[in-house]
């Protein structure tokens, strides 16, 4: 069924978002804060709208792709927020990774608006938002989640109900951090294999046909010339950037102590992504991180 959606937030993972839901026959209103993005969407399909109240208007659902829980709450709520904008009849799907509080908090508020809310945070990079095969990681109550999953099929091929609304950013905080952790040991050892002399191609390949493969060496080999199409082949060209994935670490860190969690390889990552930030390279992708193992 084709419906009018809005979709605020066309970066890296929003713009390739928007541009499947225009390829399924949507009809998909967009707006940036980054007027070459909108225009982008403009010329491949998508309506431009001239800003984020326009975008929300007149439409049957409003996905938002946010940086951050700053961002999407002042998006959401306050004086201006859209939640003075937004028709009942409209399902607001907020993809960004935020802390679960904020979900909470942007979904009470719409609540008491009569306004329908899920947080659906993804996985599978910037190559699953292009490929339309995202993991959304859904929170909220049966009924919008079952409406929420029409949208989000077309642009994913995974959608998991992790319970009510929030938990899907719990969810998604828990697979960053397994993430960062991955991606870290991933970059030790295939720097400790060159320091002894082996070709990091060769030694991916064992790794990936032995017990250490995981997601990060068999699609994101962090490891420059080892994966044609990674981001370390790339300069590190972002992909997931080192900001986004310190910000999502420091969720985790707030998720571990407030439920009293001992997390010490997602803190000894934190601590990590936190030194590659102050290196100056929190626009870089986050499989980065394998520079500072390198010896040169
Ligand atoms: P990004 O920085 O590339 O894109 C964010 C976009 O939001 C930018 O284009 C920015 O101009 C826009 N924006 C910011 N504030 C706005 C506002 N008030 N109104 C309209 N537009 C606004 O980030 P991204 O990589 O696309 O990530 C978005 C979210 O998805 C983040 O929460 C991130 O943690 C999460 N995420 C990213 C990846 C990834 O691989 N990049 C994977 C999974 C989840």
């Amino acid at each position: 069924m084709s419906l009018s959606i809005g979709f605020i937030g066309l970066g890296n993972m929003g713009g390739p978002m928007a541009a499947n839901l225009v390829k399924a026959g949507h009809q998909v209103k967009v707006f940036d804060l980054n007027q070459s993005v909108v225009n982008l969407l403009a010329d491949n399909g998508a309506i431009a709208a001239n800003d984020a109240k326009h975008c929300a208007t007149d439409i049957d659902v409003l996905i938002s792709m946010l940086p951050a829980s700053k961002h999407v709450k002042s998006l959401y709520l306050g004086d201006t927020g859209l939640v003075h904008v937004l028709a009942k009849t409209t399902l607001v799907i907020d993809c960004s990774t935020i802390d679960a509080a904020s979900a909470r908090e942007v979904g009470a508020e719409l609540g008491e608006h009569g306004i329908a809310f899920v947080d659906a945070p993804v996985s599978g990079g910037v190559a699953g938002a292009t490929a339309g095969t995202l993991t959304f990681i859904v929170g909220g109550d049966d009924a919008h989640f079952n409406q929420a999953q029409r949208v989000l099929a077309d642009m994913g091929k995974n959608i998991f109900h992790a319970g009510d609304i929030g938990a899907g950013q719990v969810a998604k905080i828990c697979n960053n951090m397994l993430l960062s952790i991955l991606m870290a040991g991933t970059s030790e050892a295939l720097q400790m294999g060159i320091n002894n002399g082996l070709d990091p191609k060769v030694l991916s390949d064992i790794m990936t046909a032995s017990s250490g493969r995981n997601w990060t060496l068999e699609l994101y080999n962090p490891c420059p010339g080892v994966m044609e199409t990674a981001p370390a082949s790339n300069n590190y060209k972002p992909g997931f950037m080192v900001d986004l994935m310190a910000k999502d670490l420091g969720l985790a860190m707030e998720a571990a102590q407030q439920s009293n969690s001992s997390t010490p390889m997602g803190s000894m990552a934190k601590n990590l992504y936190t030194m590659l930030q102050h290196q100056g390279a929190g626009s870089e992708d986050f499989s980065a991180i394998f520079k500072l193992f390198s010896k040169e």
